[in-house]
């Protein structure tokens, strides 16, 4: 049920967590150093709102992200950010980003 995620260590490696959720600063062991390292970077999707408090972590899945996001936006007509490490983030709710435009700029 968990997919894998893609974690960046404090040796750079990357660590791919398929068994649970990682969290940054999590011990883990790096099989290239053959220690423990300390997670730095979750790959993870991540959506915000900017509007009220309401946020989630998505795991390695942009559509369950993209879907959450829609549904808050639609219910509440917050604006909400969704984020992923190294990829600007895409704002949803926004008058610049319409809805029809919104899935063409996942894919980019
Ligand atoms: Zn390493
Ligand atoms: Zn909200």
């Amino acid at each position: 049920m968990v997919l894998a995620i893609e974690c960046r260590l404090s040796c750079c490696h990357i660590f791919l967590a398929t068994s649970s959720i990682p969290h940054k600063y999590d011990k883990v062991w790096c099989v290239k150093c053959d220690t423990s390292r300390t997670i730095l970077v979750v790959k993870e999707w991540h959506i915000k709102c900017i509007s009220c408090k309401y946020g989630r972590f998505c795991g390695s899945s942009r559509s369950v992200a993209n879907r959450l996001a829609k549904q808050h936006h639609n219910r509440t007509g917050h604006v909400v950010k969704i984020m992923f490490p190294g990829k600007p983030a895409v704002t949803l709710g926004d008058e610049e980003v319409t809805q029809s435009s919104f899935p063409n700029l996942l894919d980019t």
